[in-house]
């Protein structure tokens, strides 16, 4: 028989650090069912018959966010056989807002005090032996990262499980447990006797959920929660909240001490009073990132390792594709299997690759970062702007990072905790221009602004602009609805990195690229290739003839649905948006084909044909769509890593590119008048009707928003 432990903690407390302590190599990790939550499962190390679920982290056994659904549904539901709660010792007011909730569930628990190494290097002290008898529950001090008390904490939970230990509750107050004793009689029969008090708190508390469940619970217990709430001049849930922060002053008073003198000078607090100052901290951060930036992408001059890197990668394949070809020559191997490994799988897949040294330093940068704690404060910093577009300063992170490239941008997303902000940012990210986008715009400018620097820079605000109104108008959905993560309350102290820690983030990201590259992204290439090296009698005819090919006759389909933008009488603009799934920057070679350019004079030829192609408008339009539209294959593939599946990587691509639809249109239609080009009436209508269903989104009352989030910050 195996035995069933639940580790359960506030975020950041370290519950994956000791997840990973206690299991070793033993474990497995998949997603929650119905949410993309790490679900991660491991056999205890030295055990045969203790094994360790991985809860979410959450600050309350509420019902609002997907986190802490999982981790009151499970604990309630599933019964494991033990909760081991995870607690950071450095923050005890916080974290037993959470053990209380547990205790009452019954179930045998043990509480693990981490971070005991700061607490002693802080000079505090922590009376182990009081905090245990006034929980009513086994406590351990330990230190996860210094792999410090975690034998006797295994001992205490396998004693737990032996013994059948059921916690007992902390009192919450004579009144209050007056109201409670009520609920429980009423709830009687209705719930499983062991966790009855449990129920009984939460009915007591208002819990939604729980209050459509058994209404009649609801009902029979209405006039004892008035006249609670009458008692004490308060609502219920504030009440019991209250009640918990008195029980846990109780249960601190006395048993912890802390060194003043230490406590306020500690270096973490000192270098956060500049990092995080309302008005330094900004510019501090554009700095860091310069820095960062400047030594992995470079500028001007100077080449940045991560560029350097990606020259050579590109260099190394370009050469090998060059022999591959060589190869296939000299020994007559068939054209078709040459097109097909030389021009589709090798060129597109080559494409790909070479983004991996650039996106590898890039994560490994901001991994470093992140470790250092340096992250959370610009997510700190960060907090009141994207607040105020329903998403949490942790987006922003990511967003920066897609400035370089989308795929790291989008697995950056992973450090959000809330589900909701996830996804959203997941599938937010790609509308920043990433560095294979440049090209693009370079040629735009070039051809039809004169080379003028302000289309980059509408580029970008364009992108931020995208990713703002998509927060406002996608947490509408019901599958995003919520409220964003709590304010950032705590900033973890800094610490060097842990290397080992940092790699392992690298390289699980650099592997999901190149599995990716291998799978999804190779069968695109493949697919395209064959579009493009086959005429519709399906002959082959031929490496980059795209001309005559199936994809002309597919974009000289599909090309009429862009007419209305102005870019749609020109089949291979269309052509150009296709191959630039590939990589962005195949749209200005994809041109070059196309319009029969040489390779050596792309540059001015290509421009002029644009210009006499397309007005002004029309071609930031084209510019627009292609930077909001679905992105390469690669970041389609890390989108769908982050999702979790399929069909919301399908929803977040059909909303990139019907917003990037209406975009498109408006800035053609708006744009020529503004410019005072030739615009038709008909596009002219779309984009007004465009403009309304934007409109109407953004100011559409949010159906999901309820009284969510309901963190314990709110309730202080
Ligand atoms: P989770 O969010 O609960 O999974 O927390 P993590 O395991 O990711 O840890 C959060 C941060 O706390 C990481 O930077 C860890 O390195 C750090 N950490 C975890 N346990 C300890 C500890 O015992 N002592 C110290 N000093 N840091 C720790
Ligand atoms: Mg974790």
């Amino acid at each position: 028989m195996t035995f069933t432990i639940a580790l359960v903690g506030n975020p950041n407390c370290g519950k994956t650090m000791m997840f990973n302590k206690l299991t070793g190599s033993n474990q497995r990790v998949g997603n929650w069912p119905g949410v993309t939550i790490d679900k991660k499962v491991g056999r205890i190390r030295g055990t045969d018959d203790l094994e360790l679920v991985d809860l979410p982290g959450v600050y309350s056994l509420s019902p609002y966010t997907p986190e802490e659904i999982v981790s009151r549904n499970f604990l309630v539901e599933e019964r494991p056989d033990a909760v081991l709660n995870i607690v950071d010792a450095t923050n005890l007011e916080r974290n037993l807002y959470l053990t209380l909730q547990i205790l009452d569930t019954g179930i045998p628990t043990v509480v693990a005090l981490n971070m005991m190494d700061i607490v002693e290097k802080q000079g505090d002290s922590i009376d182990v032996k009081g905090l245990s008898k006034k929980l009513g529950c086994p406590v351990v001090p330990v230190s996860a990262l210094k792999g410090i008390g975690i034998d006797e904490l295994v001992g205490e939970v396998g004693k737990a499980i032996d013994n059948k230990a059921v916690s007992e509750p902390v009192p919450l107050g004579e009144r209050v447990e007056a109201s409670i004793s009520i609920a429980e009689s009423a709830l009687k029969g209705k719930v499983p006797d062991q966790s009855i008090r449990w129920y009984a708190v939460k009915m007591v508390e208002g819990d939604v959920t729980l209050s459509e469940e058994y209404p009649d619970v609801k009902s029979g217990i209405a006039d004892e929660v008035s006249a609670l709430e009458k008692d004490l001049d308060d609502d219920a849930d504030s009440i019991i909240a209250d009640a918990r922060y008195n029980a846990i002053s109780g249960i601190i008073d006395g048993n912890v001490k802390k060194s003043k003198k230490n406590h306020e000078d500690s270096f973490s607090d000192k270098v956060d009073r500049i990092v995080t100052h309302r008005i330094l901290g900004i510019p501090i951060f554009i700095g860091v990132l310069g820095v960062l930036f400047l030594g992995i992408i470079g500028y001007g001059d100077i080449v940045g390792i991560g560029t350097y890197c990606t020259d050579w990668l590109n260099e190394f394949i370009g050469g090998l594709i060059e022999s591959a070809n060589a190869w296939c020559d000299e020994n007559g191997v068939n054209p078709i299997l040459q097109g097909l490994l030389v021009d589709g799988i090798m060129s597109g897949v080559g494409a790909v690759i070479g983004f991996l040294p650039q996106m590898l330093i890039l994560f490994l940068g901001m991994c470093i970062l992140e470790d250092v704690g340096y992250m959370a404060r610009v997510a700190f910093i960060m907090d009141r702007v994207f607040r105020f577009f329903g998403l949490s300063g942790k987006s922003f992170i990511p967003v920066l990072v897609g400035t370089g490239c989308g795929v790291p941008g989008i697995m950056a997303s992973r450090t959000i905790e809330s589900e909701r902000d996830r996804r959203i940012t997941a599938m937010t990210v790609t509308f920043i221009p990433c560095g294979a986008k440049l090209p693009v715009i370079a040629m735009i400018a070039g051809a039809l602004f004169g080379g003028n620097g302000l289309v980059a820079i509408f580029s970008y605000v364009l992108g931020v602009v995208c990713v703002l109104v998509s927060g406002i108008i996608l947490k509408k959905w019901k599958s995003l609805s919520g409220t964003p993560t709590p304010f950032i309350m705590e900033l973890p102290p800094y610490h060097v990195p842990s290397v080992i820690n940092v790699l392992k983030a690298v390289i699980d990201r650099g592997w999901a690229f190149v599995k990716n590259a291998g799978t999804i992204i190779l069968l695109s290439c493949v697919v395209l290739w064959f579009l493009m090296s086959f005429d519709t009698s399906f002959n082959y005819i031929g490496a980059n003839a795209t001309s005559d090919s199936i994809l002309q006759i597919i974009g000289e389909a599909i090309c009429v649905v862009f007419v209305p933008l102005g870019w749609g009488n020109e089949w291979e603009l269309t052509v150009g948006t296709i191959t630039g799934l590939i990589a962005k920057e195949n749209i200005v070679g994809t041109f070059g084909v196309l319009y029969g350019i040489e390779a050596g004079e792309s540059g001015e030829g290509l421009e002029s044909v644009l210009a006499a192609a397309l007005t002004p408008a029309a071609g930031l339009g084209f510019l627009a769509f292609n930077l909001i539209c679905a992105p390469c294959f690669a970041a389609i593939g890390a989108m769908r890593r982050e999702l979790g599946n399929w069909r919301s990587t399908a929803f977040a691509v059909l909303y990139q590119c019907m917003l990037a639809y209406g975009v498109s249109l408006m800035i053609y239609a708006f744009g020529s008048i503004i410019l005072g080009t030739e615009v038709g009436i008909g596009s002219l209508i779309a984009a007004v009707v465009a403009l309304v269903i934007l409109a109407y989104f953004m100011l559409m009352k949010d159906p999901f928003h309820q009284n969510g989030g309901k963190a314990i910050g709110d309730s202080q």
